[in-house]
């Protein structure tokens, strides 16, 4: 399953050039193009899927199967001390191109990069609404 615009896609199918570090028959890691650290890395599975909701759950579990000696060697070889493992579902989350992928963005203490996003808190009954919906979501 390929999409013939996309361009994770072509890099799949070697139709744009992308610096590969790792690669199996069902998976590809390469480098980003406009990197948040020196080392950020791209997982993506070969076939397009879209995002997080869209991918089946034994093919993600391949995907993330590798993610452990991924990351691990994306360390040592940036001499992070840290990464973050991010990965953006829809366009209002910050995805820009829709075939999932997984990034993998070293960090050290003092990259300058920070990490804060503004945690909210629920009024009364709030949370268990909300706890009520995502139940009902996974009953179907
Ligand atoms: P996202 O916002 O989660 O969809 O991230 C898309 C990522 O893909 C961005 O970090 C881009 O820099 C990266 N990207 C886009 N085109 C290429 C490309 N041709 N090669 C490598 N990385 C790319
Ligand atoms: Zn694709």
């Amino acid at each position: 399953m390929q999409d013939s615009d996309c361009i994770f896609c072509k890099i799949v199918r070697g139709e744009i050039p992308a610096l590969r570090v790792w690669e199996t028959d069902t998976c590809l890691a390469f480098l980003d193009v406009a990197p948040l650290a020196r080392g950020h890395v791209l997982l993506i599975p070969k076939k397009h899927y879209r995002d997080i909701c869209d991918i089946p759950a034994d093919v993600l579990c391949s995907l993330t199967s590798q993610l452990p000696a991924l990351a691990a060697a994306v360390v040592r070889a940036t001499d992070a001390t840290g990464l973050n493992l991010l990965q953006n579902t829809g366009r209002s989350s910050g995805q820009a191109v829709f075939h999932l992928h997984f990034h993998l963005i070293p960090r050290t203490e003092s990259d300058g990069l920070g990490y804060r996003w503004n945690a909210g808190d629920y009024s009364a009954g709030q949370a268990e609404g909300v706890q009520s919906r995502i139940l009902d979501e996974l009953r179907h």
